[in-house]
Formats: structure tokens, sequence, C-alpha cells
């Protein structure tokens, strides 16, 4: 089998990483794939049963009966299927990403999921977003991102998006539940969120879509068939 590409994009929530993958993924021909999706789904299974993301022992003791699938339609958006049912719209909301965070720091969730991600970036080339992907994931991606930016943005484009699907939100509100991501997520002692040795840091704060678009193509063609 031909030796795939991988590209993989790390960073904060809010910090552009799926809309930034997705665009590359199609304008590249990639795959992409959202691995915060596939926490996200490990939450939602827990909560419909009323697990605690924080019972290490509830959430062991039901994990097996999880299977997570993912699928992609026409356009290319990737769908969650879990037990067979679509959970795609379903995992995306406030309750969830909190709930994704602390599900997310047990070690044996993170061992569950592993070999799942390795598979797709073994068999296509991908573009990967998540928070370890360029650590633990995939340490021999082709390219590594770290993709950034200061809180206060990131909150902002949230709420934004928020307010664009007619969802209810405050702005305070949505930055108390990033600052809070983050410390879990940069705190954790299993595959925690940091900038891999060899990735590049790309801060997103004072760049529009096109511009963090342009920049990581460039860094990309550094490094793919140069
Ligand atoms: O990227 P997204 O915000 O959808 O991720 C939800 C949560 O899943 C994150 O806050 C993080 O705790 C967890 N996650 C992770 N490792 C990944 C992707 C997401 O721990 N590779």
């Amino acid at each position: 089998m031909a030796k795939t590409v991988s590209i993989a994009i790390d960073g904060p929530a809010g910090a552009g990483k799926s809309t930034i993958a997705r665009r590359l993924a199609q304008e590249l021909g990639y795959c992409y794939v959202d691995t915060g999706a596939i926490y996200r789904t490990v939450a939602y299974f827990m909560d419909i049963l009323g697990i605690s993301p924080k019972d290490a022992d509830g959430v062991a003791k039901y994990i097996d009966e999880l299977t997570v699938e993912i699928e992609y339609d026409e356009a290319g958006k990737q769908h969650m299927i879990m037990n067979g049912m679509d959970v795609t719209e379903d995992i995306r909301t406030p309750e969830i990403s909190q709930n994704a965070s602390l599900v997310s720091a047990h070690s044996f969730v993170r061992d569950v999921l592993l070999d799942m991600q390795r598979d797709v970036a073994k068999k296509h080339n991908v573009i990967m977003d998540g928070r370890d992907i360029g650590t633990v994931v995939l340490p021999r991606a082709t390219v590594k991102i770290f993709l950034t930016a200061s809180a206060e943005v990131r909150a902002k484009r949230r709420y934004d998006e928020m307010i664009a699907k007619g969802q209810k939100a405050e702005l305070s509100q949505v930055l108390k539940d990033i600052q809070q991501r983050d410390y879990q997520d940069t705190h954790r002692a299993v595959a925690p969120l940091k900038q891999a040795k060899d990735a590049v840091l790309v801060d997103t704060s004072r760049l529009d879509i096109e511009g963090v678009v342009a920049a990581i193509k460039a860094i990309i063609a550094e490094k793919v068939n140069p």
C-alpha cells in the first residue's frame, strides 16, 4: 500500500480547527477527520445512560456497549454513528462539549479510540484535527500544525456561530466554558493538549479564514511533494 499523507491540526477549542481542516481537506482531496466528534459521541452515550463523565467506573462499565462509526455523506460531511444512530447534530451542545472534555481524560477511553483514528490515517490521506494528534495519535504525521488564538477571540467566534444557528448564548458564559475546557484539556494526565515539538504554531487571532488557509497551505506545500 502506498504511504499516505497525514496532516495533524491540534489546538484549543474555538481556534478554527474544524473550519480550516474541512476547507483544506476539500481543496487537497483528503479525508477530514474531526476527532473531537468521537469523544463527543462517547460523552453523549454516557449522558443518555445517566452516567457522569467523571465516573470512571461507570464509564468503564458501559463503554464496551458503545460502537462508534464515522461515515461521510456525498458533500464530504462527517457523520457520527452511535450504535447505528446518526448523532451528528445531537453532540453539538455546550453540555456535551464539557462532558466530552471530562470523559476524554480517562486513559481507557483514549485507548479504545486510538486504533480507530490510526486506522483511518493508514488507509487515507487525512487532515485530522484534535488535541493530541501530533503528539500521540500520529506522532509521525507528515505535517503538524498547532492552531491557536486568544481565549477572547475564540469565545467571540464560538458565540457568533451559536447566534448564527439561532441558539441562545451569552458571550461571558461562552468565554468561561472555553477557559474551563482549556484548563481541563491542558492539565489532564493523559495526552494533554500541547504543541508537539515539531509542530508549526499558527496564531489565528488576527487572521481571517482565507489568511489561515493560505498560511497552512504554504506550510503543507513545503513538506508534501516539495
Ligand atoms: O474538538 P472538540 O471541541 O469537538 O472536542 C471536544 C473535547 O474532546 C475536547 O475538549 C477534548 O477534551 C476532547 N478531545 C480530546 N482529544 C482529541 C479531540 C478532542 O481529548 N483528539
